[in-house]
């Protein structure tokens, strides 16, 4: 895309290749007004709107961007052009780092495609921020120095090459290397194949550096003087640079690099042949820029200059497919994610669909709240601070794999009565899934006809309900043959030829779309009435009365050999129906759909209910959650009042367990959760203990066991924090199955994420493995000073309870405590909200 000819540059400006609204500061400094911007060739417009006549323009010919700082909460932007400056600030990251890609392809000639891989990433172009330095900083284009006491000016993110903001255009692109092509002709090829040479970045050196020729001290305060290399970090007085070795040894970090060398080409389907012997094992570093207050910002800054930035990915621009789908030609490699749980969840179900556990292992550095995978895999429960970097790598080097234990959520939903129909309908609580599925889609198919105007939509929703319903009527009469109903009672051909005709009008084709469905609905019907239902034992449960279904339990004369083992809790022990039960196992599976996946653990009642209303209020006031601290707060608040209502109490009433197809007599309790990891809800060891006791093994992360405990109330988890709680111990198990009574959902979760699970089935299963690097032992003395560092910071204080008494032995002073404690938080929340609309408020005047 190098080639510009005029008519090229015509046809681009015909085209916007970005726009959309901005914060422009205005003269005065001080204040932010909202404005439309339109990005086409070489040119920036402006207006109050889109639909405005008149739009300011900016040329862009000789301009560069920059962000505004390195912190940049808000997002903000500049374009530097000869005559003007424009400070612009963007909704979100992602948004400033778009248009920032747009502006700068402007001056690459590059078309911008926002849906591709960003190739500016490869594009040898700085990235500027704009920042102040302590010393005297000397311009790299114009050798000057920077102005001011401060010293002013540009500086590139990754490679530090500072420019004043007049020269930050004439500057070469000469950022650090990504690629073989980016070295250009100074690539050393001799009889050991290619390697690279120091990249030389001229003066600005720090204070005392020292010469690796002479050891004599290096750099100038006066000048631009002397050289550092961006990859093995070397200093060298000019004069000694020539007595160097040419080849760069890449430093400290050169396990984990990939060395430009090693990426020289791409394959046809867009993927990096990985063929370089120099890196055996390289790192693939993902970050999210969003962890723990943006704090990812720095590290993803961070690791962009101790690697090679082609490495690098944001896993907020592009997610984790960007840099899997680059590298998965590499036959190992290791993966760094840089984020909270959900992000290690995010990149590890990925992996999952491109099949690449096999062939590389993840480790975690753990940013933000929760992190208990983290935790367990020795990496700490947080690190804030990117200056421990180097230290990380070089553990990440020496870690040792584990493997973890990946959990399929299956559920299974009863379904309800209130499902909108337009035809009358029957109770259909008992329907067998297979058929309640296809009743489903084929209903969604319909809503499409009746929703679409389009003529496409409406054949091809068409197309798929005669499918639907093709399939449908092969399962129902295969499943008739089988059980022996009459075939006649079915009557496919009824809504065969229905569907076959074509629709004239609108309304016609709804009349059809409802007598079609209404036929669908007597097949599904009559099928159901004629078919022996084998699960019917569950299902009927839906009915709401505990007493009826454990009646059925014991009482209904059990139809197949199935059921018979799921409820004889004598056999399922032994070895000879472990058989029979993954045949249990598997029927009920057919009923069940994957939910999501479960790294960590799975919750039930009480503790759900609290992550759920914790994350309807994130999502309603995103800013008052800003912040860990008041996370914390939050959490709290929402604990103390679970504790002070208790409206999980009696949920034994309201579910039933299984593990491993053992029915489970439940105490009295308000929650279950279901443990892989041993650790829960930010650092709790929920099981109590971590060895092997008479009556169970010890928990762990890789044996295919899932710990399943009781939650009694708030006061028991936080309780769980301090001393080692056991009594509340229900099972060890390979597979738990948790049945949903009533017809009123129950709040569950699953690493943190809840919902409202409807009546039915949860089964948890095992999945998969995946290999994770774990923390070697000589680590913990650097976690160790980090977490003597940590304390030193102020911490919101928890409650401190006496280790003696539990939940149940909850005195009237210790009530009035906690109601006091729910008083305090309150206030500070109050606070809280206060200093967010201050901040909010602020914000709007700036606008
Ligand atoms: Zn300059
Ligand atoms: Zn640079
Ligand atoms: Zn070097
Ligand atoms: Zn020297």
């Amino acid at each position: 895309m190098t080639e510009n000819g005029e008519g090229n540059e015509q046809e681009k400006s015909r085209k916007s290749v970005k726009e959309g609204l901005l914060l422009k500061q205005t003269s005065s400094f001080q204040r932010w007004k909202r404005r439309y911007f339109k990005l086409r060739g070489r040119t920036l417009y402006y207006a109050k709107d889109s639909k405005s006549l008149i739009f300011d323009e900016v040329d862009l010919s000789d301009a560069s961007v920059a962000e505004t700082s390195t912190k940049n909460i808000n997002n903000s932007f500049t374009v530097i052009t000869p005559f003007r400056k424009l400070m612009l600030c963007a909704e979100s990251r992602k948004e400033m780092e778009d248009w920032i890609s747009a502006l700068k392809s402007v001056q690459k000639w590059e078309t911008y495609e926002a849906s591709q891989f960003n190739m500016e990433h490869f594009s040898g172009m700085h990235n500027w921020y704009a920042c102040s330095h302590a010393r005297p900083t000397f311009c790299n284009v114009c050798r000057e120095a920077l102005p001011g006491v401060t010293s002013h000016g540009l500086s590139c993110e990754v490679c530090k090459f500072k420019a004043h903001k007049r020269c930050a255009v004439r500057s070469t692109n000469n950022c650090k290397w990504t690629t073989l092509a980016s070295i250009g002709n100074d690539i050393i090829e001799d009889e050991d194949g290619v390697s690279m040479p120091h990249q030389w970045l001229e003066g600005n050196l720090p204070v005392s550096a020292k010469c690796v020729v002479c050891d004599r001290n290096c750099g100038s305060v006066r000048r631009l003087q002397d050289w550092r290399c961006l990859w093995c970090k070397a200093i060298v007085h000019n004069s000694c640079k020539e007595q160097l070795g040419k080849v760069c040894p890449l430093g400290q970090c050169k396990v984990s690099i990939i060395p430009p060398t090693a990426l020289n080409s791409i394959d046809s389907d867009g993927f990096w042949k990985a063929t370089s012997p120099s890196c055996s094992s390289p790192l693939l570093v993902m970050v999210n820029s969003k962890s723990g207050d943006n704090q990812g910002v720095k590290f993803l800054r961070r690791f962009k200059q101790l690697l090679n930035p082609a490495q690098v990915f944001d896993l907020m621009n592009g997610g984790p497919q960007l840099g899997l789908r680059l590298f998965q030609k590499f036959e190992t490699f290791r993966i760094l994610v840089c984020g909270g749980d959900g992000s290690v969840g995010w990149v590890l179900s990925e992996l999952d669909k491109l099949s690449l556990h096999k062939q590389c292992q993840l480790g975690v550095l753990p940013l933000g709240t929760g992190n208990d995978l983290a935790r367990v895999l020795g990496w700490g429960g947080l690190c804030d601070d990117d200056a421990q970097l180097l230290q990380i790598l070089e553990k990440l080097e020496r870690a040792t794999t584990k493997m973890l234990d990946r959990w399929s959520v299956m559920t299974y939903e009863v379904p309800t009565k209130q499902t909108p129909a337009i035809v009358k309908e029957e109770d259909p609580s008992d329907s067998p899934l297979q058929i309640t599925q296809y009743a489903d889609s084929v209903a969604t198919h319909l809503t499409k006809i009746l929703d679409s105007d389009k003529h496409s939509d409406v054949i091809s929703s068409c197309a798929m309900l005669n499918e639907k319903l093709d399939s449908l009527v092969k399962a129902l009469s295969e499943d008739a043959n089988a059980q022996l109903v009459p075939s006649g009672s079915i009557s496919p051909d009824e809504s065969d030829s229905d569907q076959s005709r074509p629709f004239r009008s609108r309304e016609q084709l709804m009349l059809r779309a409802n007598s079609l469905k209404k036929a669908l609905r007597q097949i599904i019907d009559q099928a159901e009435k004629e078919k022996v239902v084998p699960q019917n034992c569950l299902c009927e449960q839906g009915d709401g009365k505990k007493k009826k279904a454990e009646d059925q339990l014991k009482e209904q004369p059990l139809i197949n050999i199935n059921c018979i083992n799921v409820h004889n809790t004598a056999l399922a022990h032994t070895k000879g129906t472990k058989k029979a039960l993954k045949k249990t196992s598997i029927k009920n599976l057919l009923q069940c759909t994957e939910k999501c996946v479960m790294n960590n653990y799975f919750g039930i009642g009480l503790d759900a209910k609290i992550s759920l209303e914790f994350n309807n209020k994130r999502d309603e006031h995103p800013k008052k959650c800003s912040s860990r601290t008041k996370n914390m707060m939050w959490y709290g608040v929402l604990g103390t009042k679970e504790l002070v209502q208790k409206t999980y109490k009696n949920l034994e009433q309201r579910v039933q367990l299984e593990c491993d197809g053992v029915p489970m007599s439940l105490p009295s309790l308000q929650g279950l959760a279901v443990l892989n990891i041993p650790s829960y809800a930010g650092g709790i060891n929920f099981w109590g203990g971590t060895k092997e006791d008479n009556n169970f093994g010890a928990p762990s992360f890789d044996d295919k066991k899932l710990e399943v405990v009781a939650v009694f109330g708030s006061m028991q988890m936080a309780m769980s924090r301090v001393i080692n709680l056991q009594h509340h111990r229900i099972a060890q198990c390979r597979q738990v199955k948790i049945t949903i009574l009533g017809d009123e959902g129950v709040p569950v979760q699953v690493d943190g994420e809840a919902w409202i699970q409807p009546p039915g089935i949860v089964q948890i299963v095992h999945k998969n493995r995946a290999p994770m690097l774990t923390r070697d032992r000589a680590f913990e003395s650097t976690l160790k000073s980090w977490e003597d560092k940590r304390k030193g910071d102020s911490r919101p204080a928890r409650p401190r309870l006496n280790s003696q008494q539990s939940m149940e032995y909850l005195s009237e002073e210790e009530c009035a405590q906690v109601q006091q404690l729910g008083l305090v938080a309150d206030t500070l929340i109050n606070r809280c909200v206060c200093v967010c609309l201050y901040e909010e408020s602020m914000t709007s005047t700036q606008m």
